[in-house]
């Protein structure tokens, strides 16, 4: 016998249960069902953004920081924002609160456990779809899964990274200062950096992360972390007590330019996350897009309209970030100066709108300003077929 709902939503992840919990505390909830393959969770990933950028998360408990430094050799640029701190939410505060608000509706139902198998169109405009655990038929679905809603065209490139969480038994980080990206010498065609947030004197989440066209192993991200712990720590190294790793794909290109994510979708089956382009194409940053687009998504279901899929960009922002990440792309070894000039050069406050998916044609001047022109310029007037060609050689995901 199948389940029937109007809602399914196939994922039980950063999208799927905000949507969900959104749609339990609503005044007049749709009859959905969440279903998600996990049995239990547990603290697999911690959410990094700034205050005020629509995270809706502030009654959470939050670790902040003030202070962040960007670094290469020598070098470096401490951006001060007392105004709007970088903030970090952990998943199990998430997903215990998310799990707690939809338990209270009687109308949303997270059935863990159930995997995902096909859907297909059946009589009446419905889908049926297939999962371990029986039939499930719905109106809507709404797809999270990373891999069915990844894009034909490869991203531009991958921010791929593993962190480890470490305990040491001395004092050894400084809580005051997030390390945003401490660039390390690759003399390749990746950027590769550390970041570093460190929660007390002895416990900080400690991750290397790479962007490349060509997406790097985790095993591979994972003996590199241990080289820099080595080079840091020497046989003193603090324990791990969690490890955490992920994929960004960074800008799904292709001959129209992100039209992916810039798609409005209206249809009855959506695909969202950050595979589906939820993920801001220039940084990585989704989390609060997610919250944006949960948000969207529950008032358009609540008025009796269709899901949405993830939210479009400004054209500012979808031309910013098209050119920002060629340049990376063709010019990797100028990740150091970018990123340092922009946090050096441009006003916080500009800067967070920029980063936030908000920024205004002056917020766009100061940071063209602050950064080398010869590259900018050249991929500004670089024919977008060269563009669609550049994407088109990168490599594939396993
Ligand atoms: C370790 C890590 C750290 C990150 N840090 C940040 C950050 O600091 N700031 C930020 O803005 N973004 C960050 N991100 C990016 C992004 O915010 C997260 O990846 C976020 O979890 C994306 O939400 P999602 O719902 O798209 O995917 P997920 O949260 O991964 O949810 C997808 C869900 O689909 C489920 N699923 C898979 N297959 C099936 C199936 N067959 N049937 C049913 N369900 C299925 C999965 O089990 C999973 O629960 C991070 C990502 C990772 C991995």
């Amino acid at each position: 016998m199948n389940t029937r709902v109007q809602l399914l939503i196939i994922g039980g992840g950063c999208a799927g249960l905000s949507l969900a919990s959104k749609i339990a505390q609503s005044s007049t909830p749709l009859k959905s069902l969440v279903i998600e393959p996990r049995v239990c969770y547990q603290d697999d990933r911690t959410w990094c953004f700034w205050k005020g950028q629509g995270s809706g998360h502030d009654y959470l408990p939050l670790t902040e920081w003030t202070t962040l430094e960007l670094a290469q050799g020598r070098s470096r640029v401490l951006a001060n924002f007392a105004e709007q701190p970088y903030q970090m939410l952990r998943s199990t505060d998430f997903y215990t609160e998310k799990v707690d608000a939809i338990s209270q509706s009687e109308d949303v139902e997270l059935r863990l456990g159930t995997t995902a198998l096909s859907s297909r169109r059946i009589d009446g405009g419905l889908w049926l779809t297939e999962t371990s655990e029986g039939g499930i038929v719905s109106d809507f679905v709404i797809d999270t899964r990373p891999a069915q809603s990844v894009s034909s065209t490869p991203p531009v490139l991958w921010q791929a990274f593993v962190g480890y969480e470490l305990e040491s038994q001395t004092d050894s980080f400084d809580p005051s200062t997030a390390q945003l990206m401490k660039f390390l010498e690759t003399g390749s065609k990746e950027i590769e950096f550390l970041y570093v947030l460190p929660t007390t004197r002895r416990r900080a989440l400690v991750e290397l992360t790479v962007i490349s066209p060509d997406r790097p192993s985790f095993e591979d991200l994972a003996q590199r972390l241990e080289r820099q712990l080595k080079e840091k720590f020497g046989d003193q190294r603090p324990n791990v007590i969690r490890r955490e790793q992920g994929a960004i794909p960074m800008g799904i290109d292709d001959a129209l330019g992100f039209a992916r994510s810039s798609e409005p979708s209206d249809s009855s089956y959506v695909h969202v996350g950050v595979a589906a382009g939820s993920a801001r194409p220039s940084s990585g940053y989704t989390f609060c897009r997610i919250q944006r687009w949960a948000t969207a998504c529950a008032n358009s279901l609540q008025a009796g309209g269709k899901p949405i899929g993830p939210l479009a960009d400004t054209s500012l922002v979808k031309f910013m970030d098209s050119v920002f990440l060629k340049v990376l792309r063709r010019h990797p070894q100028l990740a150091p100066e970018l990123f340092m000039g922009m946090f050096r050069k441009v006003p916080s406050r500009r800067l967070l709108r920029f980063l936030g998916d908000s920024p205004t044609l002056m917020d766009a001047m100061f940071l063209v300003a602050a950064l080398p022109k010869l590259p900018f310029l050249r991929e500004v007037i670089r024919p977008t077929k060269e563009t669609s060609r550049m994407s088109s050689e990168a490599t594939c995901l396993p």
